[in-house]
């Protein structure tokens, strides 16, 4: 049987143009792309405007599958974490954090990751493939469909700009006005470092950017992240400096995972008020949260405060930002598809 076309992950001119491709209007698809990304519709049957032999027909030819859930798994400060299952059997993490002011949620790129950062549980389980446009757009309205969602950051498993088309393909759904209609402030898109076009190509749509810095200089950054030794610190700069330009967003967002006798001491400050001075970026101080067989440890609360003080007092906006869900795995570089990581912590 021929597998059908799920219509989740396009854009309103390509919807467009895969119904005439098959057999319906253009109008149809006007009709239709509301239905899935307005009214979050579950099936075809819900789209009362279309006409019944037009919805038939469409159930022949398309889907608007979800994925299943697998587990959903609740930490006590509120944060969810979901394993969503797609039609090959492929599985992803996805998180919703709930705070005061806002609901965000992390969107996964891709099954695993190629890039092998080596505090990252995602990067332990290597590269599976690609996520589909429709297979992310899948988790928002996962969420959506039970949420109010102010905010989306693509944190989750993969590097997104290794993805990028399908990743472009989901921000034009997703900043849509007529639809989901997310202000580009809103979404941030995080990066270990893929510097080339994809970057470029990144700031047409002005979303914010969180690159992924965590270290203050190249040797303990290629000791963590292989990608250093193509991109390293300076290139980074140059490039995240370019972006900001091009873009027009506000200030770059530098993640830095505090580890525990790696990256923290009081020369590991200095060397990043130096290479960030002049920088108009924020920095986020995450401690690390430490998953079983993990070789290294979260800084101590009182080292991390005096990181942050450090940098603050020469003239850095930094915060060491609030771990969430930790107690289930879906803190910061937790993930991970294996189904032993599906439990809770005791
Ligand atoms: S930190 Fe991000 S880029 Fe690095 S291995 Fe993990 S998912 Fe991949």
């Amino acid at each position: 049987m021929q597998q059908k076309i799920n219509m989740l992950g396009f854009k309103i001119s390509h919807l467009k143009k895969v119904f005439v491709e098959n057999g319906f209007s253009e109008l149809d698809a006007k009709k239709v792309f509301p239905w899935i990304h307005k009214k979050l519709a579950k099936n075809f049957d819900e789209m009362s405007d279309v006409s019944l032999a037009t919805r038939e027909k469409l159930k022949e030819k398309f889907s608007l599958s979800r994925g299943k859930c697998v587990t959903l798994l609740s930490s006590k400060d509120g944060t969810k974490k979901a394993l969503l299952e797609f039609s090959d059997g492929n599985r992803i993490e996805t998180v919703f954090i709930p705070d005061e002011k806002r609901n965000t949620i992390c969107v996964s790129s891709q099954v695993g990751c190629a890039m092998g950062c080596k505090f990252c549980h995602t990067g332990t389980q290597g590269f599976v493939r690609n996520l589909t446009s429709s297979e992310i757009m899948a988790q928002v309205i996962f969420w959506k469909d039970q949420f109010p969602i102010s905010n989306i950051v693509f944190m989750g498993m993969g590097e997104p700009l290794l993805n990028s088309e399908n990743l472009f393909e989901s921000l034009s759904i997703l900043l849509d006005k007529k639809t989901h209609n997310f202000s580009r402030n809103k979404i941030t898109v995080s990066t270990c470092g893929i510097i080339e076009d994809q970057l470029h190509e990144l700031a047409k749509f002005g979303v914010k950017l969180a690159v992924s810095l965590h270290a203050p200089n190249d040797e303990i950054r290629s000791s963590l992240m292989p990608i250093n030794r193509k991109y390293n610190i300076e290139k980074i700069l140059e490039a995240t400096k370019k972006y900001r330009d091009e873009s027009n967003t506000e200030k770059i967002t530098f993640e830095y995972l505090l580890l525990n006798n790696v990256n923290d001491s009081a020369e590991n400050a200095k060397q990043l008020i130096k290479i960030l001075r002049n920088f108009p970026a924020k920095v986020n101080l995450i401690v690390y949260n430490d998953w079983p067989d993990s070789i290294f440890k979260g800084t101590r609360r009182e080292d991390a405060n005096s990181f942050s003080m450090n940098l603050i007092k020469h003239g850095l906006r930094a915060v060491i930002r609030k771990s969430r869900g930790d107690d289930i795995f879906a803190a910061c570089g937790q993930l991970k598809s294996a189904e032993k990581n599906q439990q809770k912590r005791d």
